[in-house]
Formats: C-alpha cells, sequence, structure tokens
C-alpha cells in the first residue's frame, strides 16, 4: 500500500483530515432522545465506534500508516484485500466521526444553496427525504445512507459494511448509519421508523450545507 497525498479537503473544515483520535460527540448522549436513547448512543459511541478506533492503532502501530489521517489510511488500503482489516477500521471511524456530525438534536432546513440543489436534483425537500429514508431502509445488511455530491449533482446512495463514498469519487454531505448497533435498543426489527425519525427531524442541514460548499467542483 502506498500513502497519496490528497489535495483538498474532501469534507467542511471540522472533520478535516480525520486524525486517528476518537472525537468528542458534538452533543449530550441524551440530545436525540426519544428518537435515539442515551444508552444507545453511549453504547454507539463508547463501545462501538471506540472498538473500531482501538483497533485501527493496534492494526497500523508500528507501520507506515501509523501517523497518518484516516483519510490517507482509506485511500491507501481501498481495494487492497492484504489490507482489508485496516481499511475497515478506518473507515468505521471516519464513518462515525462524519455520522454525529450528520444528527441534530434540533430540526433544521437546508440553507439557501444546498435547498436550491436540492429542489433542482429531486424536485423537492420532500422528495429528497423520501429518496434518503428509501434507499437507506433498503441497504441490505449492515451499511449507511448518504446524501452526497458526484460532481455538481446530489445523489442518495447507500454503502455495504464500512464503505465510504469518497473512494468512488463521491462527497459526502450527510450520513445515516444502518448497522444495527445504531438503532436496534431503541427499535429492534423496526429500521423504517428509526430512518424516517431522523430523516424527517434530526438531520444536520447545517453541516451539509458546509459539506456541500467545500465539495463544489
Ligand atoms: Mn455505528
Amino acid at each position: 500500500m502506498t500513502l497519496a497525498v490528497k489535495s483538498r479537503p474532501l469534507t467542511a473544515a471540522d472533520i478535516g483530515a480525520s486524525p486517528q483520535v476518537q472525537p468528542p460527540l458534538p452533543f449530550a448522549e441524551n440530545a436525540l432522545e426519544p428518537v435515539i436513547s442515551a444508552r444507545t448512543i453511549g453504547f454507539h459511541y463508547g463501545k462501538h465506534h471506540k472498538g473500531y478506533v482501538d483497533t485501527l492503532a493496534k492494526l497500523v502501530a508500528g507501520t507506515p500508516l501509523a501517523g497518518a489521517t484516516l483519510e490517507d489510511i482509506i485511500f491507501a488500503t481501498a481495494g487492497d484485500s492484504d489490507a482489508t482489516p485496516i481499511f475497515n477500521n478506518a473507515a468505521q471511524c471516519w464513518n462515525h466521526n462524519f455520522y454525529w456530525h450528520s444528527l441534530s438534536p434540533k430540526a433544521q432546513a437546508p440553507e439557501a444553496a444546498l435547498a436550491a440543489a436540492i429542489d433542482r436534483d429531486f424536485g423537492s425537500l420532500a422528495a429528497m427525504q423520501a429518496e434518503l429514508a428509501k434507499v437507506t431502509v433498503a441497504q441490505f445488511g449492515t451499511g449507511w445512507g448518504w446524501l452526497v455530491a458526484e460532481g455538481e449533482t446530489l445523489r442518495v446512495i447507500s454503502t455495504g459494511d464500512a464503505d465510504v463514498p469518497f473512494t468512488n469519487g463521491q462527497r459526502p454531505l450527510l450520513t445515516i448509519d444502518v448497522w444495527e448497533h445504531a438503532y436496534y435498543l431503541d427499535y429492534q426489527n423496526r429500521r423504517p421508523d428509526h430512518v424516517d425519525a431522523l430523516v424527517k427531524g434530526h438531520l444536520n442541514w447545517d453541516f451539509a450545507a458546509r459539506n456541500f460548499a467545500a465539495a463544489k467542483p
């Protein structure tokens, strides 16, 4: 594997180049209640997310990747079958860093430039929300739902397991975690209800707008 140097940031500055540390949660553990309980956030952040951070540290110790950013590790190991565990743990660290910022305790709406792009590419905010919920719920097994920018165009996609959009050139604006650990304590098998509640009232559109601005070609 080789370390490539990126020419530009992938996302807004508060995600940045993502060093190999677990950032603090951007809200209190109970801030998303009742849609996501403090118990779920506590396990998710404190056990699952922390587990990826700790495992990655062990996997890269003593290798050229030890001091690298998450994004450089992901680009260096994507598609390399000898480095799958490193890729998976680095990508899950990045995805979770991005996920916490994608959530908002309070309902928000997209600001003007992003709202105009949503109307252009989906017809309306409601149509985009419906598409995001549908594609996210339909992700088979573990994975992530995303709003991404592909060139100038907004798209809704999902990725399986730890996969990230940016190794395919798509720039992430928002994500929803649909690994069962993200909702099972609160919703059991009712993934659609969990996703619907997030899409309707708890996505961080200010964060999405900053990522959209950073993603401009
Ligand atoms: Mn997760």
